[in-house]
């Protein structure tokens, strides 16, 4: 099938993209890799009036390694921030994720911010920005504000971008002192979607116990789901910990649902299981740090 018909817009700067989006209100939608909304038009199951292509605005592909974390330009590819040494060094679990975002053709072309705002619950970055605890800095004419990845997921394929509004970048905290990362998750094929995935982050006390551990699921609700499971591993030192404790509390706190690929009870199973060996990698990263 083709595209409904739309007005195409390729704004040269960011105040002409964003008078442009105002002008469009809810008529409009913003073009980035184009990697979900060709498909979603092509398909008829996105049918803006105005399409506004950012691809020439091209300071919006920036992305620095600021105190505290990464801010990720709206431009910036995903192949771009997965080979950035600087951001793995700054953010390691960024670059665990992107690796298994799709396909490389399709990271050649798909942008981190463009993951977010299209807010699918079976994406990576989603899950990455909510463990984390980033932000979306959105634009519109006149204002900026600032979302956290807490309230910038509001259901499956919707975030909080309003009408007349750009997301410009998200920024990505950088891990705590003593803390590690993994991310695990199992996809029928490699690049596809993953049936269910797990980010965790523990981070550790001066005596090596386990001072907080938390997870963020992917295709487990209809947003990523967040889980603190320090109570389950209960300080202990992360040589003697009760892994099975805390994927039961995974297991226990989520409600996945089922679809042609899985059962929820196989989801909330594999959850479990991608959880226990997700903490494990990252309390043994912590213990290195
Ligand atoms: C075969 C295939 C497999 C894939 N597998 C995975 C996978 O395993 N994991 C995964 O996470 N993704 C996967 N994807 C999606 C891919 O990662 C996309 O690149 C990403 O979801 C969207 O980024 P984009 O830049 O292409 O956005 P686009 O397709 O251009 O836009 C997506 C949506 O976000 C909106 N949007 C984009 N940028 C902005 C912005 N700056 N401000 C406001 N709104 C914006 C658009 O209006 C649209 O609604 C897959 C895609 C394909 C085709």
């Amino acid at each position: 099938m083709k595209p409904a018909p739309f007005e195409y817009h390729a704004p040269r700067s960011l105040d002409e993209a964003l008078q442009t989006l105002a002008d469009a209100g809810e008529g409009g939608k913003v073009l980035a890799g184009g990697q979900s909304l060709i498909p979603l038009l092509n398909m008829r199951l996105a049918a803006p009036a105005h399409l506004v292509d950012i691809n020439r605005l091209d300071a919006l592909a920036a992305v620095d390694v600021e105190a505290g974390g990464v801010r990720v330009g709206a431009l910036a590819r995903h192949a771009q921030v997965e080979r950035s040494a600087p951001v793995a060094a700054a953010q390691p679990l960024l670059r665990r994720a992107l690796r298994l975002v799709a396909h490389p053709v399709i990271r050649n072309r798909g942008t981190v911010v463009g993951s977010l705002a299209h807010a699918d619950p079976a994406a990576e970055l989603p899950a990455v920005l909510t463990l984390l605890g980033g932000s979306v800095r959105l634009a519109r004419t006149g204002a900026v504000r600032d979302v956290p990845a807490a309230t910038f997921f509001t259901g499956p394929l919707e975030s909080a971008i309003q009408p007349g509004e750009l997301a410009v970048s998200a920024f990505f905290p950088a891990p705590p002192p003593r803390s590690g990362t993994a991310f695990h998750e199992l996809a029928r094929r490699h690049g596809d979607y993953a049936l269910a995935g797990i980010a965790a982050l523990v981070v550790l006390d001066d005596e090596g116990r386990i001072a907080s551990a938390t997870v963020a699921g992917v295709s487990l609700g209809p947003v990523p789901v967040l889980l603190d499971v320090t109570e389950a591993l209960g300080g202990k030192p992360a040589d003697s910990a009760d892994w099975a404790s805390a994927a039961r509390a995974v297991r226990d706190g989520i409600d996945p649902e089922a679809d042609i690929h899985a059962t929820a009870d196989y989801r909330r199973h594999l959850a479990g299981v991608l959880a226990e060996r997700a903490l494990r990698d990252a309390a043994r990263e912590a213990a290195d740090a």
